[in-house]
């Protein structure tokens, strides 16, 4: 089999609101085709139009070449040796950001390609299968207000989901605030609810704020906090996740095994969460899991777009020996709620289940994909 085109399609919704941390409002779609007929489908959580240029651009010289160039002819079985010929292939444009964001899509493209052409879900190409369900827990943007925080709070606990992470939004503002949000989280999701928080790098670098945030949490019997500082504020991890007992969570702006490895071993984080659109596709994924749990730190991936980002993770998540949690993102946009024709529903114990069809086992809604286009 031979790779005959790599396309990159941006999507965007009609109206886009930039202020929030909602990235799920466009999306980047690649399509990886086949002289076989076999389509593989991936995306990439980054910024859509400097992507698509990237996948499209001609080659320059030896070590900023094209990516479709790069895969054009190629067997897209040979995932990991692709995986190399791109990222040497790309070494002057990035070796990390863009460059390993385009990588991630294009990664995810040739795995459905792969299980689409030997007749298995994902997971089973990726290692031993330990499980046909993933716990879920609900993503969502912190609100405002106390009052919004439980209602939302008690209505995904209705839903049945067993796990709740809020971020973004107001947090890092002001750290009195900050608590009484996360308190009136943990009132509303009861005792039998996990509740993460997500502080979306509100604290900047300042240490000392996050550690007295970090105590109220642990009081409060929050699960991690998540994302307190810049993602370059390796100092203040250090010594926010030496000093308090609550799980320290970060990585999802970290690619590649690298990058990961930067921020455990500076960093001192309890949880990494690679983001498989961004930090290097699938494969990546995997390198960073096993990079990870030789320093006794866990993985949960990072997940927000569309379904194809939840049905990637969730192969991830099937093969990790511990799957803590799947990210799932409850964003009512387009791009999340209906891109993918498999929507992956929260089933009854709070669970979602591993697809189980060949490849990734989601197809792209071509109605919902034409209609989203930015070039139709
Ligand atoms: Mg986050």
């Amino acid at each position: 089999m031979k790779i005959t085109d790599v396309e990159a399609i941006v999507l965007r919704q009609a109206a886009v609101d930039e202020g929030i941390a909602d990235g799920s409002q466009d999306d980047l779609v690649i399509l990886v085709s086949t002289d076989e007929g076999i389509t593989g489908i991936g995306e990439v959580d980054s910024a859509p139009d400097v992507v698509a240029a990237l996948v499209r651009q001609p080659a320059s010289h030896a070590v900023a070449q094209s990516l479709r160039g790069t895969l054009i002819g190629r067997d897209p079985l040979d995932v990991e040796g692709l995986w190399d010929a791109m990222y040497r292939g790309l070494i002057y444009v990035g070796r990390r950001g863009i460059a390993i964001h385009a990588i991630s899509g294009i990664d995810i493209a040739l795995w459905d390609i792969k299980g689409k052409a030997l007749g298995k879900p994902v997971c089973e190409l990726l290692g031993t299968v330990r499980r046909d369900r993933v716990r879920a827990y609900a993503s969502l943007l912190m609100p405002d207000t106390v009052e919004e925080t439980s209602e939302r709070v008690t209505g995904l606990r209705e839903q049945g989901f067993t796990a709740i992470k809020l971020g973004w939004g107001p947090l890092g503002e002001d750290s009195a605030h900050d608590v009484q949000l996360a308190t009136a989280a943990k009132e509303a999701a009861g005792p039998d609810v996990d509740v993460l928080i997500d502080a979306g790098l509100g604290y900047g670098d300042d240490a000392r704020t996050a550690i007295g945030v970090a105590r109220e949490l642990e009081a409060l019997g929050i699960g991690w906090l998540e994302e307190p500082f810049l993602p370059d504020a390796y100092e203040a991890y250090a010594e926010l996740a030496d000093e308090v007992d609550i799980p320290i969570a970060a990585g999802e702006q970290d690619v590649t095994r690298w990058g990961i490895r930067e921020l455990i071993e500076r960093g001192h984080v309890d949880v990494v969460q690679p983001d498989v659109t961004r930090c290097g596709g699938i494969t990546e994924t995997l390198r960073i899991w096993e990079l990870a749990d030789e320093r006794g730190v866990e993985t949960v991936p990072h997940a927000w777009k569309s379904g194809i980002i939840k049905a990637a993770s969730l192969h991830v998540n099937a093969v990790l020996p511990e799957a803590r949690y799947q990210e799932y993102c409850v964003a009512e946009t387009p791009i999340n709620t209906t891109l993918t024709v498999q929507r992956l529903p929260l089933e009854a114990d709070g669970c979602v289940a591993v697809p189980t069809a060949p490849g990734l086992g989601v197809e792209l809604d071509e109605d919902v994909l034409a209609s989203l286009r930015v070039d139709a």
